[in-house]
Formats: structure tokens, C-alpha cells, sequence
């Protein structure tokens, strides 16, 4: 099988992780993705994958007294405990990793450089970056974008608990129909929401097509590779 995209980044976020709970790694639905990321790599797509953080920590919501710097920097740390355990679980499956932290630590992951990051991408090795965007008042969702547009990659994949974009909320409205592809422009002109401000922007200048799709069952992380028709295209 042929995939439609030589080139993804996918955004796995801390929850997805946490099969249902919430919180922590749960082992069977990280091994799960992991076996969809492998059978995206041997379709032969070149694979580079972001982690969130908030099945650890999430920095605006922790409920604690706290400079939000501070917050937010556990919350990078919490993004590069997930980008281990991801690297893990896909070596365990004979797949080769790298994990590239935005935060400097280097006994525990490479730092992140771009021309390193590119190479490995291109010799089949799953990159995956921890530390979203390495700032605070970031999220992951601008660090997958912005590690996206780096990396020059054909199709950003962002993992959701919605199976695409729809014109009103689904919940409230069951007659709310689903777009399977819309621009940019047309998502802000309508108010609609697809990801976080910041990221929006990004791809507004850069114009990098973005997937969102439904995380459940990680088989659909194939499926959009192979190009079958899920989720929402922006573009
Ligand atoms: N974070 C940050 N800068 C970034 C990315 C993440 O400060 O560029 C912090 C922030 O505190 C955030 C936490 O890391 O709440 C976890 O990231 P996120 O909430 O995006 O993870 P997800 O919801 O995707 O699991």
C-alpha cells in the first residue's frame, strides 16, 4: 500500500495516552499507537510526531499558586516523559526513534536542531520532538504546527476527540453537518474552531494542510496517511 503523504507529523496528545483515565500512560493504548505508527512507516512514510503533556501536568490548569512560567515548564517536562515512553513502546516494535527535546537536556534527549532533525526524518527514523515550542503561554498544538512547517512535511495530523470540524456543535445540534475539507480563512470567517489562536496564525502564513480526525482507534492514524477520506482537511 502506497501512502498518499511522504512526509506527516502527528500530534499525539497527553490524553491520548492515558486510555480514558485522563491521567498517566496507559500500557496497552500506548502500544496501540505505537503499532499504528509502525504500520505508517512501513506504508514508507517518513514520520515526525509531536507529544502533549496534560495526561501529566497542563500549566493554566493546575490548580496550584504558581508564576505561570513556572507551570508551564512541568508542563514541557511532562510533553518529553511522553515523547520517551513513545520512543520506547516504537523501539520495542523494532522501529527506529529519536527524541529531540526544545528544552535542553541533554542526558536525557537530544536537543533539538533542525538540519539533525531533517536528516533523521529522511533515513526513516520516527522523530519525535518534546517540549512543544520550548516557551511558556505555548501550547503543543503551535509546536506541532510550528515543527510541522519546519520539517517541510505534506500533512499535519492532529489527533482529536471529534472526528472533524463540523458548522455547529454536533452535541447540541444533530443535524450539524461535517466538513470534509475547509480553508483557513473559512474556519475563522465562521467562527469555527479548529485549534488554538496561535497555531491558526501559523498556519494562515505558512499554509501547511492540516488533518483533524477522530484519535479513536489508532488505526485511523493509517488510514489518513493512506489519504482515505476521514476527519477534516484544512487548507
Ligand atoms: N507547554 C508550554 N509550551 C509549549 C507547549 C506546552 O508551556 O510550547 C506546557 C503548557 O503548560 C501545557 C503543557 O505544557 O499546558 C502540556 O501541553 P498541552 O496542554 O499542549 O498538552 P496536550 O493537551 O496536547 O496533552
Amino acid at each position: 500500500m502506497t501512502p498518499k503523504y511522504k512526509r506527516i507529523m502527528i500530534k499525539i496528545s497527553g490524553e491520548a495516552l492515558s486510555g480514558g483515565s485522563g491521567t498517566g500512560i496507559d500500557a496497552a493504548t500506548i502500544n496501540s499507537i505505537a503499532a499504528a505508527i509502525k504500520d505508517t512507516r512501513d506504508m514508507g512514510c517518513e514520520i515526525a510526531l509531536v507529544c502533549g503533556g496534560g495526561n501529566f501536568w497542563r500549566g493554566a490548569r493546575n490548580g496550584l499558586v504558581m508564576e505561570r512560567s513556572r507551570a508551564d515548564h512541568m508542563g514541557m517536562l511532562a510533553t518529553v516523559m511522553n515523547c520517551i515512553a513513545l520512543s520506547e513502546a516504537l523501539e520495542n516494535l523494532g522501529v527506529p526513534t529519536r527524541v529531540m527535546s526544545m528544552v535542553d537536556m541533554p542526558r536525557v534527549a537530544e536537543s533539538y536542531n533542525v538540519s539533525a532533525a531533517l536528516r533523521c526524518l529522511s533515513e526513516g527514523i520516527v522523530t519525535i520532538f518534546g517540549g512543544g515550542t520550548g516557551c511558556p503561554y505555548f501550547t503543543t498544538d503551535t509546536g506541532v504546527v510550528l515543527k510541522g512547517i519546519e520539517m517541510h512535511v505534506d500533512l499535519i495530523l492532529l489527533a482529536k476527540n471529534v472526528d472533524g470540524i463540523y458548522e455547529a456543535d454536533p452535541r447540541t445540534n444533530p443535524d450539524a453537518k461535517k466538513f470534509d475539507r475547509i480553508s483557513f480563512e473559512d474556519v475563522l470567517a465562521r467562527g469555527l474552531k479548529a485549534t488554538d489562536s496561535t497555531a491558526m496564525s501559523l498556519l494562515v502564513d505558512n499554509r501547511t494542510s492540516v488533518l483533524l480526525f477522530k484519535a479513536e482507534p489508532p488505526e485511523n492514524i493509517v488510514r489518513a496517511a493512506k489519504g482515505e477520506a476521514i476527519g477534516t482537511v484544512l487548507y
